[in-house]
């Protein structure tokens, strides 16, 4: 039999109609595969920038850089574009390439079932589906993580988490209360200030915050990468460098010059922009610089000693019906409360039910903690692939130069199967525990576990990141090792 003979028509079944999931498909299709579906549980496409949708949001990773290497963009308002235009350029992309035409708006898959070499999928309306080959697109940080405040369901005004903005809601002349300092609400912070009578940041941890100017793009400059697109590839492969080498091989090595660059810059910019000593000390971290994820942020400082700003630094007791009471007995009366209190970070997928070949549910395999070989493919769950699961490159990157390098090697995956080399193909269990082995030693001596606490670390205290230099990722994700996987054929 010919290799053109022995090839099998494959039906693929993307989870998201996110960033990674319309990379999938577009993907996929210029791969030569075409039988294949996006299910996607909202009504709308792009996954996090649909989600989330409050004041303030932009990207801290550089428009050229945060898109497609196959769909650069001229048009980027500003070098962090907001999350608006991030939206809508996946909405754009989805169009240009026809994929908007293959997702199923509001069918979330509840179940997948492997059963005699296909995996039979079942959605909450209750339709059925069947594929041999599933890539889950679920996304990183899509849980919210709802504190559990005493009082909080008392509350008289709105409150909200910060991925379910209520975007409806007048906020002008309102008192606002957020609740966290990470990443979402620092920029919710600086967004508001000008706008309401007054914003009160409850902090529980102080920050770190790196200073990075937001300049727009002149229209001179969007001709010119009209003109000139090597222009826009000279920005991000100026950007891929500076991620991988200053900052991905910083966070691994608390002892490196780069590491140390980043602390120096975070520090002066505390020292310089925060004039009144007391609130300098309370925004001062105890703890080392990117052991949580880093907050960049243009004018967080400025923002924060504004006099419509607070910054509440004495532990929330309770809410009550008008507010926040702080344990100093102080009440803040408010109208409206955000949590911008992050994510369950270990979720991934679930709660949908994953039964592997052997009968076995992800939530037992997963009972102590998420774990997958490479982030991409779990023991016993043949031909069902993750792009940005577990313990992948997470934080100050750009999720998708990932998870184009993953969906590079996943496709390496799905050749084997579509040319009949294997039936079925999942990593070994073996293999799998050693590198999880490998993983967590390499992860005991990155800043992460410099004493902080933060979304990266497990149950156990171990970050769940990607503990190695960003050159490896790029040379793991070149090609599969074989001797890794089962292969069923
Ligand atoms: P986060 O970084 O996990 O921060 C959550 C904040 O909520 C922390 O300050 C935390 O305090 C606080 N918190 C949680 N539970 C609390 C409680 N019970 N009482 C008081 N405070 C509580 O979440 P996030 O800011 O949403 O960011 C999550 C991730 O999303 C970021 O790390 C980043 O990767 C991504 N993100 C990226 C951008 C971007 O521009 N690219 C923007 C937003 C978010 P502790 O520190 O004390 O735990």
């Amino acid at each position: 039999m010919s290799e053109e003979n022995a090839a099998r028509d494959l039906r693929v079944v993307i989870i998201g109609a996110g960033m990674a999931g319309l990379l999938s498909a577009i993907e996929l299709r210029k791969a030569g595969i075409t039988d294949y579906v996006i299910y996607e549980k909202a009504d709308r496409l792009g996954g996090t920038w649909r989600e989330n949708r409050y004041p303030g949001i932009a990207c801290d990773v550089p428009s050229h850089f945060y898109c497609y290497s196959f769909a650069p963009n001229p048009d980027w308002s500003h070098q962090f574009s907001p999350g608006a235009e991030i939206q809508a350029y996946f909405e754009n992309v989805a169009r240009t390439y026809g994929v908007d035409r293959e997702i199923r708006f509001g069918e979330e898959i509840t179940r997948c079932e492997f059963v005699d070499g296909r995996w039979r999928i079942t959605t909450k309306g209750g339709s059925e589906d069947e594929a041999d080959v599933v890539i889950a697109a679920t996304g990183v940080l899509h849980h919210p993580n709802i504190p559990e405040i005493p009082g909080l369901e008392t509350f008289e005004g709105s409150s909200f988490h910060s991925a379910r903005w209520e975007e409806a809601l007048p906020l002008d002349g309102k008192r606002v209360g957020v609740i966290g300092t990470g990443s979402t609400g620092v920029q919710i912070v600086s967004a508001l200030v000008d706008r309401v009578a007054k914003v009160s940041l409850f902090q529980r941890t102080a920050q770190w915050v790196l200073r990075q100017e937001n300049p727009a793009f002149s229209d001179a400059e969007k001709a010119a990468f009209r003109a000139h697109p090597e222009q826009i590839e000279a920005i991000r492969e100026e950007a891929s460098e500076m991620f991988a080498q200053g900052f991905a091989n910083a966070v691994i090595d608390p002892d490196s010059e780069q590491l140390r660059g980043i602390e120096e810059a975070c520090r002066q910019n505390l020292e310089e922009t925060v004039t009144d000593p007391e609130l300098r000390e309370r925004l001062r971290p105890d703890y080392r610089a990117a052991c949580k994820r880093l907050v960049i942020s243009p004018d967080f400082y400025e923002s924060i000693q504004k006099p419509t700003a607070e910054l509440v630094t004495d532990e929330i007791e309770r809410v009550e019906p008008s507010g926040i009471r702080t344990r100093d007995g102080r009440l803040h009366e408010l109208d409206v409360i955000v949590l911008a209190t992050g994510f369950r970070a270990d979720r991934f997928m679930r709660p949908m039910e994953i039964i592997s070949r052997s009968g076995k549910r992800l939530d037992e395999i997963w009972a102590q903690r998420p774990s997958a070989y490479l982030s991409i493919s779990v023991p016993d769950l043949p031909n069902f692939f993750m792009l940005n699961g577990p313990n992948g490159p997470v934080g100050n990157f750009s999720l998708i130069e990932i998870a184009e390098l993953q969906f590079g090697y996943i496709m390496q995956l799905v050749d084997m199967i579509r040319s009949a080399k294997c039936r079925e193909i999942s990593a070994s269990a073996a293999a799998t525990s050693n590198f999880d082995a490998e993983r967590v030693e390499a992860a005991k001596s990155t800043i992460w576990t410099t004493g902080c606490r933060s979304w990266y670390l497990d149950d156990r205290g171990i970050p769940a990141t990607w503990p190695w230099t960003f050159d490896r990722f790029r040379e793991e994700m070149s090609a599969p090792d074989l001797d890794d996987y089962d292969c069923i054929d």
